[in-house]
C-alpha cells in the first residue's frame, strides 16, 4: 500500500509558482529533526474557477522536488472529488480525497441500514474504547439514526474509491474521507460507526477529515472553543485508535484536518494531543500561499503593489459572486472591510500588515484577508501579467511564501516544545 507518513500537510498553489518555496519549509524543518510529507492539493472547485489542468499540480510537484532534491515522499492530491468529477485526476494523482458530505442524510434502501445493525450489533451494547471515559453506546434507536444517517454516504465512497482502483490499481494510491464541509460536527460515536462502515466496504482509509466544532472560516483563525475543539480531537483518536485495531483498517489511519487555512490558535494543543497519542495527522492549509503572493507583491510596491489594488478594487464590486462558491466557510462582515479609497492609499508595508495573519498586529484585517482569500479568480482573469508579476517579483514573494508555513504552520504544529527541550 502507498504509505502516507505520520505528518503530512497539504499544500495549495493556486497558480503553480510556489513548489519549490512552500518544500523549503519543509526542509527546514527536516533539517530540525521532524519529516513532513508535502501533498500538493487543489480541489475541483479551484481548477473550475482558474481554468487550470489536474496535471498542472502533478507537473509543479515533481518539479518542485527534483529541484530541491526532496529525499522523502511526496503526493499530489485529488481534493474534495465526487464520483462525477474524478477522472480528470485519475492519470496523475496518488492522493484522493473522497468527498462524501452531499450523501450524508440522503435516503439509501431500508435493508441496507437494516442489515448493517444486525451485522454489527455490538455498536448498540457498550463498547469500551480505551482512553475514553465513558462507554459507547446507542439505544437501537439512535443507532439506527447515525446508521440511516452515515451509511448511503460511506457507500458512496465505496463507489468513488472502486472508480479509482479500477484505473490506477488498489494500494497505488492514498485514500481520504472528507465530512467537513456540513453543517453539524460528527461525534466520536457517529465516527465509529462511519469506521465500521467504511471497513465493510473495505476501503483502506488512510486519513479521514470530520467536520469539527465551532466555525473553520477561510484564512483567519479559528473560532470556536478552542478547549471543546481540544477535547473532540482527543476523543476522535481514541476512535481512531480502536479502529485501526478492532476493525483492521490501516494501521497509518489519521485524522485529517481541512484548516481553511491558518487555524494558528490550535496549532499548540494539537501538537500536545498528538505527542500524547503518540498520533500523527494530516493538515491542509492550502490558500495561506495565495496570500503570502499578494502580501510578496504588497512589499514590491510599484506595479506590483497596484496590481494588488487592483485585484482589491475589483474583488469589492464582485464580493458576492467571490464569496458565493465559499458561503459557509466565511465570517467576512463588508460593513467592517476599510473604505476602498483607504486601501487605495496605502503604502505597500501598510497593505502587507493588513494581509499578514499576524493577529497581534494592530494592521491586521481579517475582513480584508478572507475578502482576498476569496479573490483568486480575479488574478487568474489577469493571467499572465499576474503571473509575470510574480515571476518579477519571485524572491520577496518566495520569502513570504516560505516564512508563512514554516514559522506560522509547522513550527507551533511540529516543532515547539523541541525547541522547549533543546
Ligand atoms: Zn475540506
Amino acid at each position: 500500500m502507498r504509505r502516507l507518513g505520520k505528518y503530512s500537510i497539504g499544500l495549495g498553489d493556486r497558480f503553480g509558482r510556489q513548489g519549490r518555496a512552500q518544500l523549503r519549509a519543509l526542509e527546514m524543518a527536516r533539517g530540525l529533526g521532524v519529516e513532513v510529507a508535502p501533498v500538493w492539493n487543489k480541489s475541483h472547485r479551484e481548477h473550475t474557477l482558474l481554468h487550470s489542468q489536474p496535471a498542472s499540480v502533478r507537473r509543479e510537484a515533481d518539479e518542485a522536488t527534483a529541484a530541491l532534491g526532496w529525499p522523502g515522499d511526496y503526493h499530489v492530491d485529488a481534493d474534495h472529488i465526487r464520483l462525477a468529477t474524478v477522472a480528470p485526476f485519475l492519470e496523475t494523482h496518488d492522493f484522493f480525497t473522497l468527498d462524501i458530505a452531499d450523501f450524508i442524510g440522503q435516503p439509501d434502501g431500508p435493508d441496507d441500514a437494516h442489515a448493517f445493525i444486525t451485522r454489527h450489533h455490538d455498536l448498540a451494547s457498550k463498547l469500551e474504547i480505551p482512553g475514553l471515559d465513558e462507554p459507547q453506546s446507542f439505544s437501537p434507536e439512535g443507532l439506527a439514526v447515525v446508521v440511516r444517517r452515515y451509511l448511503p454516504a460511506v457507500r458512496e465512497a465505496g463507489r468513488i474509491y472502486r472508480r479509482i482502483a479500477s484505473a490506477r490499481g488498489a494500494g497505488s494510491f492514498i485514500t481520504e474521507i472528507s465530512m467537513d464541509e456540513v453543517a453539524a460536527p460528527q461525534t466520536p460515536e457517529e465516527l465509529l460507526v462511519i469506521l465500521t462502515a467504511v471497513a465493510d466496504e473495505g476501503i483502506p482509509l488512510q486519513t479521514i477529515a470530520p467536520r469539527f466544532s465551532g466555525l473553520f472560516a477561510k484564512g483567519v483563525d479559528y473560532q470556536g472553543d478552542v478547549a471543546q475543539l481540544a477535547g473532540e480531537v482527543d476523543r476522535h483518536l481514541c476512535v481512531l485508535r480502536h479502529a485501526r485495531r478492532a476493525l483492521g483498517l490501516p494501521a497509518d489511519l489519521k485524522l485529517s484536518v481541512h484548516s481553511g487555512s491558518d487555524k494558528l490558535s490550535l496549532y499548540g494543543p494539537l501538537r500536545r494531543i498528538l505527542r500524547r497519542h503518540d498520533a500523527g495527522i494530516h493538515l491542509k492549509t492550502a490558500g495561506t500561499t495565495w496570500l503570502e503572493e499578494l502580501i510578496g507583491l504588497c512589499e514590491s510596491g510599484g506595479d506590483a503593489l497596484a496590481m494588488v489594488k487592483e485585484i482589491h478594487a475589483g474583488a469589492r464590486g464582485r464580493l458576492r459572486e467571490l464569496c458565493g462558491p465559499y458561503a459557509s466557510v466565511l465570517a467576512l462582515d463588508p460593513a467592517r472591510l476599510p473604505p476602498l479609497e483607504t486601501v487605495a492609499g496605502w503604502g505597500g508595508a501598510t497593505f502587507a500588515r493588513a494581509l499578514r495573519h499576524d493577529p497581534a498586529c494592530p494592521g491586521y484585517d481579517p475582513h480584508l484577508r478572507q475578502l482576498l482569500h476569496v479573490a483568486y479568480p480575479l488574478a487568474g482573469e489577469m493571467g499572465a501579467r499576474f503571473l509575470e508579476a510574480l515571476d518579477r517579483h519571485a524572491e520577496t514573494v518566495a520569502r513570504n511564501v516560505t516564512a508563512n508555513i514554516f514559522e506560522r504552520h509547522l513550527r507551533p504544529l511540529f516543532l515547539d516544545d523541541r525547541d522547549a527541550a533543546a
